[in-house]
């Protein structure tokens, strides 16, 4: 089982989590919402290999914590992983907007300078700024699309610029979600919760729940279930070392 977009420190009790996961045998990315919180996950993580911690600034927080983008590009050092890092379009963030571009200008530079990392990105109501700025960049790595919410038209974009995608319960529950996912390069999907933000039926969904995504894509793609949790796995063999 995997969970490609997971805010495990965001839980009420991260160290109950961890646990449940390493007893499932799952697979994680940890992603992070500020840099310092990366070191904290690195710590509670431990030893366990499935687990793994990217280091992110979340858009959100960007105009408050712009500063810390320093302490992103340090840590690259320390991880192959980044995020959750991206651009935020929707109203109450328009007026860091600016910021945030300069922002991701300055990860998307010192990914290419580290030679490159797998970047989990959000770009809610910014998908064709994040495609824009992933274009100009150069070689950044493996951009993952978290939650994608643009047209097909610019999924399509996003596949012929190399992206991969994470598609979680909260995303196929809707019609739009269901259709993208149609649509998307199979071999570069991967499942996510985008717990505890994530939810489903009014609750914070699960590292676990990453499941419920199975079912939906073997129908989706009119695939047998097994051929899905094959294709799952054989896609993070191809992204993960
Ligand atoms: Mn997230």
């Amino acid at each position: 089982m995997i969970d490609f977009h997971c805010h495990l420190d965001l839980y009420p009790e991260p160290a109950k989590v961890v646990a449940e996961v390493a007893k499932r045998g799952m697979y994680v990315l940890a992603v992070t919402t500020t840099p310092r919180a990366f070191e904290g996950n690195l710590r509670f993580v431990g030893s366990n290999r499935r687990i793994r911690v990217a280091v992110g600034l979340h858009p959100e927080l960007v105009g408050e914590r712009h500063a810390e983008v320093g302490l992103v590009c340090a840590a690259l050092l320390r991880t192959r992983y980044v995020g959750e890092v991206g651009l935020d379009g929707s109203p109450q963030h328009w007026g860091t907007f600016a910021t945030q571009r300069n922002v991701l200008r300055t990860i998307f530079k010192a990914c290419c300078d580290q030679g490159g990392r797998v970047i989990s990105l959000h770009s809610r109501m910014a998908v064709q700024a994040v495609l824009d700025e992933i274009e100009q960049a150069g070689p950044i790595g493996t951009p993952v699309m978290h939650w994608f919410g643009g047209t097909p038209d610019e999924m399509v974009r996003a596949s012929g610029l190399g992206c991969w995608f994470s598609v979680g319960p909260a995303m196929l529950n809707s019609k739009k979600g269901r259709l993208l996912a149609a649509g998307m390069p199979r071999d570069r999907v991967l499942p996510e919760t985008d717990g505890p933000f994530g939810q489903s039926r009014g609750k914070p969904l699960t590292p676990w729940d990453c499941e419920l995504v199975i079912p939906i894509l073997a129908d989706l793609w009119d695939m047998p279930l097994s051929a899905v949790e094959a294709l799952m796995s054989d896609n993070l063999r191809r992204l993960v070392i």
